[in-house]
């Protein structure tokens, strides 16, 4: 039964979600299947979605920084307060939520870096 913590070069299940969050996307070294040595990376799926991710995000800090003080005296003045704190958090979700969408969404496919390759 092939699932997406199957390795696409040896077909054995030696993925988890922890593993398969840290293999990172196509053009990453990769990780090391426990079966047959050889690496895996998230696929083509998983480093689109991170790129429209980081594209989303990135829009959402411009709409976040110019709409902010216009927030100032209306009900959504906390957005005005927590500018800064909002910023923040969507800085960490690029970095978590691909994360958290690599580990339980996507294929793995073989790493296709050059010094990824033994
Ligand atoms: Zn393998």
């Amino acid at each position: 039964m092939s699932s997406i913590y199957t390795c696409p070069h040896c077909g054995k299940k030696s993925f988890n979600p922890l593993k398969k969050a840290f293999a990172g996307q196509l053009n990453s070294p990769g990780k090391v299947c426990i079966e047959c040595g050889r690496k895996c990376v998230n696929g083509k799926g998983a480093t689109i979605f991170n790129a429209v991710y980081c594209i989303l995000a990135f829009a959402g800090m411009v709409v976040l920084y110019l709409n902010a003080p216009k927030a100032l005296g209306t009900e959504y003045e906390w957005i005005a307060h927590y500018e800064m704190l909002i910023g923040i958090g969507i800085i960490a979700s690029m970095f978590v939520i691909p994360k958290i969408v690599n580990a339980f969404f996507f294929r793995l496919s073989p790493a296709i870096r050059i010094d990824a390759v033994k």
